[in-house]
């Protein structure tokens, strides 16, 4: 805690993993002995830097900009960049941890790193935006590339910023480096189904989690937080698998519309126009809105949180346990709160952390970079399919780890002991590095 004063977020995501680390250090004492742990913790290396840009009216703003490298041991380090006013630095650690972790349950070969900026997005116009991402780029150029660092989106940024971002590294270097960033567009090297990925994974690991008692997403009453790219796409598909989601939100406020969210309307609000949630009503005049309070005390019977960190709290697990929620899985990095993931893990209810359950955007990113590497472009289809065997895959080696070490059904312990384990094998041969 000394070493890294006030990055709550941070200390809260390590205190998560390494509270379900000790079955592994009886079973390997060798990683206590090689401090795997406390090498793990502390980032490969941290850049902080200077981002000057100037708006519509000419006036300069400087803002600040990261990019954490956290670890290399599985492949370059691969990770979002955010851009939102909270940021610093950390957020942008925690995320990274958790992105080691993550990476490595994928199977793919992709380390952990994590970026950002404390650059506000909301009201800016195209110019000034694409000016914010040429100045980032300018400094960011330097440290990454497709065999070192490969940055992608994350809250605040999407395919036009990942455009602006790429379009000034090719710039900078004269390289046409595809595999650099993904995220990309589909004429310019990047994949079908990465936009979807995030939320359709989130939904495809819920429906595993449900398999495996039997029981499926299928007519099941769903609330989504968020109304951004994971939400969206959970939705999309939750839809698809024949469930029905009843409510979303974006950080004003939520929409409950009983009939089920109509995608079109959400999609022209949030993606075309950029717009506020509350406008679902002028589509739906039946919708309710509802300026802030909490959406978790919804009756629903699957919660799928897909907005930010420590959106639910110990108040709404309750509410969500005592209105008969049988399943959560976070879209979102980290949303739920230790105290709201306590009480989800004494009930009976089934809880996915983030690092397992919203894995298939990083997968499908890592297999934008395979398709980048052999100058390929699969179909939607087969895109698809290799992102839900990769989520089913996840689930069976999060479950299965889990029952191993004596702990049936907590998938928070299956999924840190699987990617920890990944990554400890990796250092350790690696020697002290
Ligand atoms: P977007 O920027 O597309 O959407 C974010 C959504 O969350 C918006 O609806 C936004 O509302 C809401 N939100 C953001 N910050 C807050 C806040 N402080 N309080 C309440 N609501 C908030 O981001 P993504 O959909 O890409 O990311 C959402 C989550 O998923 C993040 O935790 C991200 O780290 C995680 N994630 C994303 C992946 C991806 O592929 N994009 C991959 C894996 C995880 P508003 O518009 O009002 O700000």
């Amino acid at each position: 805690l000394h070493r890294n004063p006030g990055e709550t977020e941070f200390h809260q995501a390590v205190h998560e993993v390494l509270e379900t680390l000790g079955p592994v250090l009886v079973k390997y004492p060798e990683f206590a002995e090689k401090k795997i742990i406390q090498r793990i913790c502390e980032p490969e290396r941290q850049i902080i830097f200077r981002v000057p840009w100037q708006d519509d009216n000419g006036e300069i703003h400087i803002n600040r900009a990261f990019r954490v490298e956290f670890n290399s041991a599985l492949g370059p380090y691969k990770g979002g960049m955010r851009f939102h006013p909270s940021v610093y630095l950390g957020i942008i650690k925690f995320l990274g941890f958790e992105q080691i972790f993550k990476n490595a349950l994928t199977g793919l070969p992709i380390g952990g790193g994590k970026g950002g900026s404390d650059f506000d997005p909301k009201g800016r116009s195209d110019d000034e935006i694409m000016r914010f991402c040429q100045s980032l780029m300018t400094e960011l150029s330097r440290h990454i590339g497709e065999y070192t660092d490969v940055p992608a989106g994350d809250i605040g940024v999407g395919q036009r910023e990942i455009g602006y971002m790429f379009g000034q590294y090719k710039r900078i270097t004269n390289r046409y480096e595809s595999g650099v960033l993904t995220g990309k567009g589909l004429d310019w090297g990047g994949s079908r189904a990465r936009t979807e990925a995030t939320g359709y994974g989130t939904v495809f690991f819920t429906n595993e989690m449900l398999k495996a008692r039997g029981d499926s997403i299928e007519g099941k009453k769903v609330v989504v937080s968020g109304s951004g790219n994971v939400a969206i796409y959970a939705i999309a598909k939750a839809h698809e698998l024949g469930a029905t989601v009843i409510a979303c939100s974006d950080s004003a406020g939520f929409i409950i519309d009983e009939k089920g969210i109509d995608l079109a309307a959400l999609k022209q609000i949030k993606l075309t126009e950029r717009r506020r949630i509350c406008d679902y009503t002028e589509f739906h005049k039946d919708a309710k809105y509802v300026e802030g309070g909490s959406l978790w005390s919804i009756p629903c019977d699957i919660a799928l949180p897909c907005a930010t960190q420590n959106e639910l709290n110990a108040n709404d697990a309750k509410a969500l346990i005592e209105n008969g929620c049988i399943a959560v899985a976070e879209g979102a990095n980290m949303p739920t709160t230790p105290e709201g993931i306590a009480l989800f893990q004494q009930s009976s209810l089934l809880y996915a952390p983030g690092k397992a359950a919203n894995a298939g955007g990083v997968a499908t990113s890592a297999l934008e970079m395979q398709q980048n590497a052999s100058r390929d472009s699969w179909t939607f289809d087969y895109t698809q399919k290799r992102l839900e065997d990769i989520m089913i895959d996840i689930h069976k080696s999060c479950y299965e780890t889990a029952a191993e070490f004596g702990a049936e059904g907590n998938y928070v312990l299956g999924a840190n002991v699987t990617g920890f384990i990944k990554v400890a094998r990796a250092m350790e041969a690696m020697g002290v590095i």
